[in-house]
């Protein structure tokens, strides 16, 4: 089996779960996983995701979502050209 490069991100933390981004280059697919220590263990879950290194760390750590801002989305969406809407 060829070579294939990836790449291994742990995104910012500090507490006992830590986020782990992995990206392989041959199918330019993503896995984000979060893995976290416990007294009796290692707890690891993943996703495969289409987003990137960065995209993850807006997504975690970013502004939140507000109530504003989804009632700002379903007005705009009663338009017609919302897409062109600023
Ligand atoms: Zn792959």
């Amino acid at each position: 089996m060829p070579y294939v490069p990836t790449s291994a991100r742990i995104l910012p933390g500090r507490s006992q779960k830590r986020i782990v981004h992995i990206w392989c280059q041959h199918c330019e697919h993503s896995l984000l996983f979060s893995v976290t220590l416990r007294q009796n263990g290692v707890v690891c879950a993943g996703i495969f995701t289409d987003c990137e290194y960065e995209d993850a760390k807006r997504l975690l750590f970013g502004d939140k979502i507000s109530v504003d801002d989804v009632i700002s989305v379903h007005a705009a969406l009663q338009f017609d050209n919302f897409l062109e809407m600023r």
